[in-house]
């Protein structure tokens, strides 16, 4: 019963990730990761610094590969052969490593380094063809949020067409029924839409890095399994690469640039109140207030299982970004 408790209060996981110095000429704000999951900062630029220190379910530094994140997650993804709905999503400023955990290095679909997405689907594959009692079927949508707009991402075509959030009338819960969904068989499936996905996805300038990705995306994989009596579950798996928190004037954003970026900080602080409200039990999870929230709110909440990743750049100069996204990480995982 003592494990029944802690799986159930333990659902929402922060696992926190450093990235390596690009530059290996600069100077690092990690004075200390811990095993316990702690992690030490300061500003190095400052003469005069106090330390800070964060305590997460798990602490990932600069060297720890592709498949040692998976390891610590794919129980989690395993879970919803079993019918938990489950979210994973990236926070982090941009370049901070949010795209290379979930997809791979660069986005780069081709390379050995595989993100967490792949990684998952291909796992979801193998327990599926290895499990003779249950028939399972997996399809996935891909999608972004850009300007408080929700976008296809697998439609074909030039013109993406923009979505509404509904509840659906198979399961009751808000979904995207009007999302190209594709069913998916073998990983090179995945892998060839999640290309297409990413050609889809609006990128755009800006002055920290130009392929910075100024809109959340998300990939939904939704899993039926019906086993030989007939009885069936529906699950879903949400995998988001939300775009990055950095505050506006970093990027000395204007016009369009300052919209995308003041709907960007308004989602993010709206799904860091769900998180919060989630975390302190509240009755009331104010989900209404984005359109990010409302379509992960059948994965947010309720008996699903959430794991945020804080993605954090260990450069001096990103000390500020790196200090908002630890305190954003912290206040998810305070219970
Ligand atoms: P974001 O999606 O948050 O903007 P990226 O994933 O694009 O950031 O990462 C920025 C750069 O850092 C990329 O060149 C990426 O390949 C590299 N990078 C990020 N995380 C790691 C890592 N854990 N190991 C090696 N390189 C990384
Ligand atoms: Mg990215």
């Amino acid at each position: 019963l003592y494990n029944m408790l802690q799986e159930l209060r333990g659902n929402i996981r922060v696992f926190c990730r450093i990235r390596p110095l690009i530059n290996l000429e600069s100077i690092s704000s990690i004075e200390h990761i811990g095993n316990d999951g702690s992690i030490m900062v300061f500003d190095p630029l400052k003469s005069q610094t106090t330390r800070k220190i964060f305590q997460f379910s798990k602490i990932f530094g600069p060297t720890t590969t592709q498949d040692e994140v998976y390891k610590e997650t794919q129980s989690l993804i395993r879970s919803v052969m079993d019918g938990y709905n489950v979210c994973i999503f990236a926070y982090g400023q941009t370049g901070s490593g949010k795209t290379h955990t979930m997809c791979g290095p660069s986005g780069g679909l081709s390379s050995q380094d595989l993100g967490i997405s792949y990684m998952a689907l291909n796992d979801l594959f193998n327990i599926s063809t290895s499990r003779e009692d249950v028939k399972y079927d997996i399809h996935v949508q891909m999608v972004e949020i850009y300007n408080e707009q929700v976008r296809d991402l697998l439609s074909e075509g030039t013109s993406i067409t923009k979505l509404d959030i509904r509840t659906s009338s198979s399961n009751g819960l808000l979904n995207l029924p009007d999302a190209k969904i594709c069913p998916v068989q073998s990983p090179s499936d995945v892998i060839n839409l999640m290309l297409l996905g990413e050609t889809n996805r609006a990128s755009s300038p800006t002055a920290m890095n130009h392929r910075s990705s100024r809109s959340h995306s998300i990939l939904i994989v939704h899993v039926n399994g019906k086993d030989m009596s007939g009885n069936a579950t529906q699950s879903s798996l949400h995998l988001v690469d939300l775009a990055g928190s950095e505050r506006v004037d970093r990027s000395e954003a204007t016009g369009d640039r300052l919209k995308e970026a003041q709907h960007i900080n308004k989602s993010l602080s709206c799904l860091g109140d769900v998180i919060t409200a989630l975390a302190q039990k509240n009755s009331h999870i104010p989900y209404r207030n984005s359109k990010l929230t409302q379509l992960l709110q059948s994965s947010l909440g309720g008996n699903a299982k959430t794991l945020m990743f804080a993605h954090i750049s260990p450069e001096a100069d990103s000390y500020l970004e790196t200090l908002s996204t630890l305190k954003f990480a912290q206040r998810a995982s305070s219970v």
